[in-house]
């Protein structure tokens, strides 16, 4: 089922099937905050004034027009501005392929600094998002050269990557500040653990380097299982709740979300807006089968 959806989520005749559908296009807001950027700013206030922090995510990926990716830009410039003017506690989440990735590798590098260049003036930080696994040596590339010249700037690791415990050792060498999360794409057994039960034992022995490390990092997870793995970890090396944070998608969990600020936790919900939700959409789909229940369900009412 999982892979299906995977698949469905590149599929572009799927798309233009499924978005005739006006109630399909409805439940999007389930996990997407709207297409404009005030849906977002609206979604966010809500979030902080429930002590939760977010990360801007204007939707978008695979983009190869040249043109196209300056309007990125500037559509995250306009987010860091808002951001300001509104007193949002939120920062900003980017695709590489969104901002050129596909095009050159310097374009995407000049693109991406504008963006954390723009970020530093209002001490706000930029977030870079792993996408799937053939992009991640020119992602890692990217991250790098920015990285040697601005601290604001994080990078995501997957765990369900062979390779990913190498990567965290040789980036926290940098110092960078990594988000750790599962991994959302499909990807072939010669890349990836095959097996849930591996992936989230990576996951933990993962967690274990980043808590154990100087930077501060974010615990991306919806597993209570994770999560009770991290809190039981940090409390064991008394390592405080201030020296990192959880992170949740949009619309996912929120009772747990709200649990662990209550606790004391910190949460940070990654927020997307805009009109290219289809992928990531469905890529939510394919995490959790019984989300298609709730989409067909609404769409039989609809
Ligand atoms: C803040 C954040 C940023 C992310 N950034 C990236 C990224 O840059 N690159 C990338 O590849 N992936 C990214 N992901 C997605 C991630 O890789 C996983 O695909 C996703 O988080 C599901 O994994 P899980 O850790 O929640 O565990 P799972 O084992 O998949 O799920 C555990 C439990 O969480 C709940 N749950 C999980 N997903 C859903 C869902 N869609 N709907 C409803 N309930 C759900 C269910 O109760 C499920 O049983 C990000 C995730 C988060 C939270």
């Amino acid at each position: 089922m999982k892979s299906i959806f995977l698949y469905l989520s590149t599929s572009d005749r799927f798309k233009k099937f499924l978005t005739r559908f006006q109630s399909f296009n409805n439940v999007t807001h389930r996990f997407v905050a709207g297409e404009a950027l005030a849906d977002a700013v609206e979604a966010i206030r809500h979030l902080n004034g429930q002590g939760i922090s977010a990360s801007f995510d204007h939707l978008g990926e695979s983009i190869t027009s040249e043109i196209e990716t300056r309007t990125e830009v500037n559509e995250y410039l306009r987010v860091l501005d808002s951001i300001d003017e509104s007193g949002l506690n939120s920062n900003v989440s980017v695709k590489l392929t969104q901002l050129g990735l596909d095009v050159s590798q310097d374009l995407c590098y000049a693109n991406t600094r504008k963006i954390v260049e723009a970020a530093l003036r209002y001490n706000n930080f930029v977030r870079i998002d792993m996408e799937d696994s053939t992009k991640i040596d020119p992602t890692l590339e990217v991250f790098k050269r920015l990285r040697a010249e601005f601290e604001n700037v994080g990078i995501v690791i997957q765990a369900y990557l062979y390779r990913s415990e190498k990567d965290v050792e040789e980036l926290l060498g940098l110092g960078a500040r990594i988000r750790l999360c599962k991994g959302a794409y499909k990807e072939p057994p010669l890349v990836a653990f095959p097996k849930k039960a591996d992936v989230d034992a990576n996951y933990i022995k993962l967690t274990k380097l980043l808590l154990t490390s100087d930077a501060y990092h974010g615990i991306a997870t919806h597993d209570e299982n994770m999560i009770a793995a991290t809190i039981q970890f940090a409390k064991k090396r008394t390592i405080p709740t201030d020296k990192f944070e959880f992170q949740m998608l949009y619309g996912i969990r929120r009772d747990l979300q709200e649990k662990l600020v209550r606790e004391g936790y910190r949460m940070r919900v990654y927020v997307p807006y805009g009109r290219y939700w289809y992928p990531y959409f469905m890529r939510r789909l394919a995490e959790r089968p019984a989300n298609m229940w709730f989409v067909l369900r609404n769409m039989l009412r609809g």
